[in-house]
């Protein structure tokens, strides 16, 4: 997907009341685009443009790449990071919900990164405003002590107020009226059934009732996974379903949704701080060439190697035998194959594979590479 969309898109979709649109956008305001924030917008864009939902009736669509917030750097905090970005399209399963929160789980459990799973609902068109309209009266309560941002946002946003990280805001909201208590019965049912499936695949979680996330286009679930290991960059992956939003943006009416993006680069301060050592992938061979033709020959085959999958390494800059085995072993080299005058002229050379010592001999033969492709391979 492009970095650049138009500027509406990201408006509508994540909301006009939003820390994103109100002042982390980067936008060519003479061009009206804007460099993404996020990835769900632009991704929903494409999906109601190319008429996913023909092609498939649930589509589960994934997307990588570089995001762009006007925010004060700080570690975990960049101007310019990467999201991985899971969504589906298509489903109001409650199964894809929990689906999700067990995908994302099982890449932290493969990192070994702790983290902790908080979700909630948000509720939905049907129970929502009931559940607002309580809100407001509380908040009005408490109004004069809240921040400038939250009595602001409390007219416009008042969910907001619930996951202001102000303290005395934080304190204030500790007896707020609860989304869960004024869940509808679809809703709840819903709910429920998350929570059931989550416990059936053995994925822990707890309930945050006050995680309402900054974005306006998400209603029922929400998650959030959280490291205490970040300082105030506490959240690793977040994200939550938007039934109305692919309607929202001008697609088929009644689309449901659900996603998440996690932060790479929080991912790897959390990977860096376990000062585990982190094996590279293993070069399959390093070919010495000793003497002009030798390299040339080897070069060749290195070629046609490449072409066959396997990885080479080879060194160009003439360098002893002892100098070339040594960079082969930088490289984590798993076979060596060395290539003389003596066998070039043969034909023929030992491919040995480093680990277990055992030598095949080979031939030097660009178009029949069979034999090393098999000893490699094998390996
Ligand atoms: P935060 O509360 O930390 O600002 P957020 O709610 O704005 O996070 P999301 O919009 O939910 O973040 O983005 C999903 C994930 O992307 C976050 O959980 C985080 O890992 C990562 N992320 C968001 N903003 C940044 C940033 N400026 N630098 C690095 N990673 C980020
Ligand atoms: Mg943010």
């Amino acid at each position: 997907m492009p970095i650049l969309e138009q500027t509406d898109l990201f408006k509508r979709s994540i909301g006009e009341d939003t820390d994103i649109v109100e002042k982390e956008m980067y936008t060519f305001v003479d061009k009206g685009v804007t460099m993404r924030p996020e990835a769900t917008a632009s991704l929903i864009r494409s999906y109601i443009e190319h008429s996913l939902h023909v092609v498939k009736p649930v589509q589960r669509l994934f997307t990588i790449g570089p995001m762009f917030r006007h925010e004060r750097p700080q570690k975990g905090r960049l101007r310019q990071f990467h999201q991985m970005d899971i969504e589906v399209l298509g489903s109001l399963s409650p199964l894809v919900d929990a689906e999700l929160m067990a995908m994302a789980t099982m890449v932290f459990k493969e990192l070994e990164i702790h983290v902790r799973l908080e979700i909630n609902s948000l509720g939905c068109s049907e129970c929502r405003p009931a559940y607002r309209k309580n809100l407001i009266e509380f908040i009005e309560g408490c109004f004069d002590e809240l921040c400038d941002n939250c009595k602001r946002r409390s007219k416009t946003n008042p969910l907001r107020v619930l996951d202001c990280k102000n303290e005395t805001c934080r304190e204030k909201v500790e007896s707020a009226p609860s989304i869960l208590e004024h869940l509808c019965g679809d809703c709840s049912d819903h709910f429920g059934s998350v929570r059931s499936t989550l416990e059936s695949l053995d994925v822990e979680f707890s309930l945050n009732k006050f995680m309402v996330r900054g974005l306006d286009y998400y209603c029922r679930t929400t998650f959030e996974f959280i490291t205490d290991d970040l300082g105030a960059q506490s959240a690793v992956c977040a994200g939550g379903r938007y039934d109305g939003l692919v309607e929202k943006l001008g697609g088929t009416k009644g689309t449901p949704g659900i996603g998440f993006a996690m932060g790479m680069e929080r991912l790897v301060l959390l990977v860096q701080q376990q000062e585990k050592e982190i094996v590279a992938d293993e070069l399959d061979v390093f070919i010495v060439g000793l003497g002009e033709d030798p390299v040339h020959l080897a070069s060749q085959l290195s070629w046609q190697l490449r072409l066959a999958g396997v990885s080479v390494a080879l060194d160009y800059e003439g360098r002893s035998l002892k100098a070339q085995m040594k960079l082969a072993n930088k490289l984590g080299a798993v076979n060596t194959l060395i290539i003389g005058e003596n066998e070039l002229e043969a034909g023929r050379a030992p491919l040995k594979n480093m680990k277990t010592q055992e030598q095949v001999d080979v031939a030097l033969d660009p178009n029949n590479l069979q034999i090393i492709l098999d000893a490699v391979l094998k390996s």
